[in-house]
């Protein structure tokens, strides 16, 4: 039996529900796609015998079709009945944007196909990647979902492929079909799953379908489209949809649970457009803080009960050593941990910083503070982690969890102090890059921390940045 309606609706017209009623159903085998035989006593004539109360009748589906064939149809949206075309759009800002629009537009980026081979004959590796990361980054997206993609697109993302080529644990076949290796491509585009998600969604990117091998080149013209109109919210929708087709593969892996289709379609349409909203609110306060930050410069008092946190690298390029020095005072002054941590690496002074200041946040946690101002005197770090701005892929992964960690505070500030107000634990980064093992302690503290730790005292009020507003 072949479903004519679905595929007459679908393929010519987008989602046009009164042909898709009137849809005949007939035996038969056509060119496009062709689903199980009509059983020999059924009597079913129109599409709209499946349907019972708005919804589909899988009792009567049960007995006529195949499951691959139930879950097709099962996918399709009830609500398309009532809203026909514009089911997707209510969830969109625009009246005038159409399934049918951004349908025509995802194709029209076949185009760019061209100016992308273009762009790889004459662009740098280097530089494509930046553009790409940049442009990544700069997606109004939730922090977890940008390194999500960035991760696909290093090959990193733990698919069952990626999995067994490192470990040689398992096998690679996909979890879900249980009928191909399971590539980051695979789990996006080709597994029948994935597909069904697909065909729900109101972007599709069908002119693209020859660099669905192929994930970062795939990506790379899909980014392109972020100039053109809605570009950036197609991107966005697009983002959503491919965390939640991952999200829902896990479910496979770990709760032995499938989810349907259109549930995956659904989820990664509000969290879309959930996250859109406070998108939006959050740059109004951003703004604000911003015009706030410029009267006040940048600064606010210094909450009581709140731990200092003084962080500082030292790198010893002679001895190949790296050293990290983490202070902690209590509000009143005196210190009451200091932590000193060796590596032998050559380390990079960004990295290291930022490390430090993610390393300063764990132990924050560990001690079971609930409120703190960490302090760095690398102001390239601080910006970064207040702003977001990044573009190197290495540093983000650490910014990623500094903001994972921030999340478990009642208030957490990490700002910049210059380095004359820093002095202890400058102190203790390089006094631990001479060590063998690190030091942590928790009283009787040596007599030139503490003295460092006074000339530190001046500065507490003046260096305090705004609460992180880093949240995902
Ligand atoms: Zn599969």
């Amino acid at each position: 039996m072949e479903f004519v309606g679905r595929w007459t609706v679908e393929e010519n017209r987008g989602w046009n529900t009164g042909e898709y009623l009137e849809g005949q159903m007939g035996a038969g085998v056509r060119d496009r796609k062709t689903c199980n035989n009509m059983p020999p006593n059924c009597q079913l004539q129109t599409v709209s015998q499946l349907i019972r109360e708005g919804r589909w009748n899988r009792e009567i589906m049960q007995n006529v079709f195949n499951q691959g064939d139930r879950e097709q149809i099962a996918s399709m949206p009830r609500s398309m009945f009532k809203h026909s075309d514009r089911f997707f759009w209510k969830f969109a800002k625009s009246g005038t944007y159409t399934v049918k629009s951004s349908y025509v537009k995802a194709v029209q980026a076949s185009k760019i196909i061209k100016r992308s081979q273009k762009l790889e004959g004459e662009t740098s590796w280097e530089m494509r990647k930046h553009t790409v990361w940049k442009q990544l980054w700069n997606l109004n997206l939730k922090h977890k979902i940008k390194y999500f993609i960035w991760k696909c697109l290093q090959k990193g993302v733990a698919v069952k492929e990626a999995i067994y080529k490192r470990t040689g644990i398992g096998d690679m076949i996909c979890p879900v079909c249980g009928d191909e290796i399971e590539t980051a491509e695979h789990m996006i585009f080709t597994c029948p799953r994935a597909q069904f998600v697909w065909k729900l969604a109101a972007v599709r990117w069908e002119g693209l379908r020859e660099l669905k091998g192929n994930l970062w080149r795939w990506w790379e013209v899909v980014a392109q489209t972020g100039s053109k109109e809605y570009g950036t919210e197609h991107i966005s929708l697009t983002t959503n949809i491919i965390w939640n087709i991952w999200k829902a593969r896990n479910k496979v892996v770990f709760e032995q649970k499938m989810s349907d289709a259109h549930e995956i379609m659904l989820r990664a349409q509000q969290e879309w457009q959930e996250y859109d909203e406070v998108g939006q609110q959050e740059e109004t306060n951003k703004q604000n803080a911003r015009a706030m930050c410029q009267e006040e410069q940048g600064k606010v008092p210094l909450v009581e009960g709140v731990i200092r946190i003084n962080t500082d690298a030292a790198i010893s390029a002679s001895m190949i050593r790296t050293g990290k020095g983490i202070v902690a005072r209590h509000w009143t002054g005196e210190i009451i941990r200091a932590r000193g941590v060796v590596e032998q690496k050559k380390g990079e002074a960004l990295m290291e910083e930022t490390l430090t200041i993610r390393l300063a946040l764990q132990m924050a946690r560990d001690a079971g503070w609930r409120k703190i101002a960490i302090f760095s005197d690398c102001k390239t770090a601080t910006d970064y982690i207040n702003g977001n701005n990044v573009q190197d892929g290495n540093i983000a992964t650490i910014l990623e969890d500094i903001a994972d960690l921030t999340q478990v505070f009642d208030y957490c500030t990490i700002s910049w102090v210059p380095r004359s107000f820093n002095t202890a634990s400058h102190r203790l980064a390089s006094f631990a890059s001479k060590l063998v093992n690190d030091i942590y302690w928790v009283s009787h503290f040596p007599s030139w921390l503490k003295e460092a730790n006074r000339l530190d005292e001046r500065a507490d009020a003046h260096f305090v940045s705004n609460p992180c507003r880093i949240k995902c």
